[in-house]
């Protein structure tokens, strides 16, 4: 996608287009896990730009705001963002380091289908997250003598 498309998208959801909102719009529609805002700092430092972590801030509460970006807490002090629509993907986060990963796959699809017979419910969307330890984190856990 191009700067074309992202003008197209802030002006469907009523945003300003800047330069620092096309930045950061670009890693998120780029970007195949949820990110949090000091991941976006990074990426957007590595392309060259060079806005600081508060504005990144400011222009995901104006994403969230307008409903372009979910902002999604993954423990207490950790929240991610990911553009809302953007196909359907479903995550593995570890609960020591936080990585996520992306599954290529919906497994809901067949269930969704039983349970709409079920209870007569038109269900439009569904949210699923797994939760667990990173396969280095279990070891490091594992490698903890026991007390
Ligand atoms: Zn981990
Ligand atoms: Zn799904």
């Amino acid at each position: 996608m191009g700067a074309n498309q992202y003008r197209e998208i802030f002006r469907k959801n009523n945003i300003k287009t800047t330069k620092q909102r096309e930045v950061v719009l670009d890693i998120l529609m780029n970007a195949t896990v949820p990110l949090t805002a000091e991941e976006i700092y990074v990426k957007q430092m590595e392309g060259e730009s060079n806005i600081s972590l508060s504005t990144i801030y400011r222009v995901l509460d104006v994403f969230v705001s307008k409903c372009l970006v979910q902002k999604s807490n993954i423990s207490d002090n950790k929240a991610v963002f990911e553009v809302i629509g953007m196909g359907h993907k479903h995550h593995l986060i570890c609960l020591i380091c936080g990585k996520i990963i992306a599954l290529d796959h919906c497994p809901m699809g067949e269930y969704e289908k039983a349970l709409e017979e079920e209870t007569q419910f038109e269900i439009t969307s569904h949210k699923l997250a797994f939760f667990g330890y990173c396969p280095i984190c279990k070891q490091k856990n594992e490698r903890t003598p026991k007390t």
